[in-house]
């Protein structure tokens, strides 16, 4: 049967002489790879569309009992002048399409996760301050759409509001958020977190849309607690996210 949807490349490998497998999430079909015959060849109108984070019409042969999709046809629906421009928006974006690449196993649909990727990938390409938000909003929602929703705004314990004004005791972090001092005083968690960082998870959880998250500065110190916090949350739930591919390569490549 011939399909089309709206995908996001995940993955792109070179198979034979001028193939190319790639890997797509789709709007209607979840994740699936497909083979594109000849879309390295010098005729292919294909390979401009099919490198990762590339947001992409596709048409395919679709046979259900069959691992490898035909794609037969592909089109950029949405350019992203990111590609190949800023290297820290690439490094980005190549974290949120290797986070949405781990986190999704055969082809169930979801749309929602669908949604915030092509979201995530938009308000990168567009960002002109505060890149990264992006990645850390995707990643609250994407705890919420796995079913691991934390609530930052209250102590998972005892229910109440979170203070991030707080100047006396901790705040531990634990497997389903954040505890109120009194609670971390009994409790066990992982390690303390700073009021600044509760204060930025408020916030990101809080922000409707993906571009206002890009409104909040964060210093260098309180964007790791951040980032690391979050990764944490996510690796608890799905194993091996604590180390992205894309992260190593870039790290070794941005500067500091
Ligand atoms: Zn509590």
């Amino acid at each position: 049967m011939i399909c089309r949807t709206e995908a996001v490349v995940l993955k792109a490998m070179p198979f034979r002489d001028s193939s190319l497998i790639v890997t797509l999430f789709t709007r209607d079909f979840g994740k699936f790879s497909a083979l594109a015959k000849g879309a390295r060849g010098p005729k292919s109108r294909m390979a401009s569309s099919l490198m990762p984070m590339c947001i992409v019409e596709a048409v395919f042969y679709r046979k259900e009992s069959r691992d490898l999709q035909l794609l037969t046809q592909c089109d950029v629906s949405q350019p992203l002048k990111l590609l190949g421009a800023d290297i820290g928006k690439i490094a980005t974006g190549m974290a949120v399409v290797e986070l949405t690449d781990r986190v999704t196993r055969g082809t169930e649909e979801s749309r929602s996760l669908f949604g915030h990727v092509v979201g995530t990938l938009a308000a990168i390409d567009t960002a002109t301050k505060n890149t990264r938000n992006a990645l850390y909003f995707f990643e609250l929602r994407l705890l919420d759409v796995l079913g691991f929703r934390c609530d930052y705004g209250r102590c998972p314990q005892c229910g109440i509001p979170l203070d991030t004004d707080l100047t006396n005791g901790m705040l531990l972090e634990v497997m389903a958020g954040i505890l109120c001092p009194a609670c971390a005083e009994r409790g066990v968690g992982f390690r303390q977190t700073s009021p600044a960082a509760l204060r930025a998870l408020q916030y990101f959880q809080n922000v409707k849309e993906v571009q206002g998250a890009l409104n909040l500065s964060m210093s260098v110190a309180l964007e790791e607690e951040v980032a690391g916090l979050l990764r944490r949350a996510l690796q608890r739930h799905v194993e091996g996210l604590d180390h992205l591919k894309s992260e190593e390569v870039f790290a070794a490549i941005l500067p500091n």
